[in-house]
């Protein structure tokens, strides 16, 4: 669970991208987030149902 403060967006956030990195494997190209989403350095995610999604913007 989240215990930053402010606390990091939801999945089903919009912004949900700019929860904190909680694991950074940066060199293998994808770092997990306080939310649970695995964000990939293409600008693909998945959130914690295993659903990929493009980020926007
Ligand atoms: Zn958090």
């Amino acid at each position: 669970m989240c215990d930053h403060s402010p606390a990091c967006p939801q999945t089903t956030d919009a912004n949900c991208c700019s929860a904190h990195v909680t694991a950074d494997h940066s060199e293998q190209g994808w770092c997990r987030l306080c939310n649970g989403i695995v964000l990939f350095d293409d600008g693909h995610y998945l959130t914690p149902d295993g659903r990929a999604h493009l980020l926007a913007g």
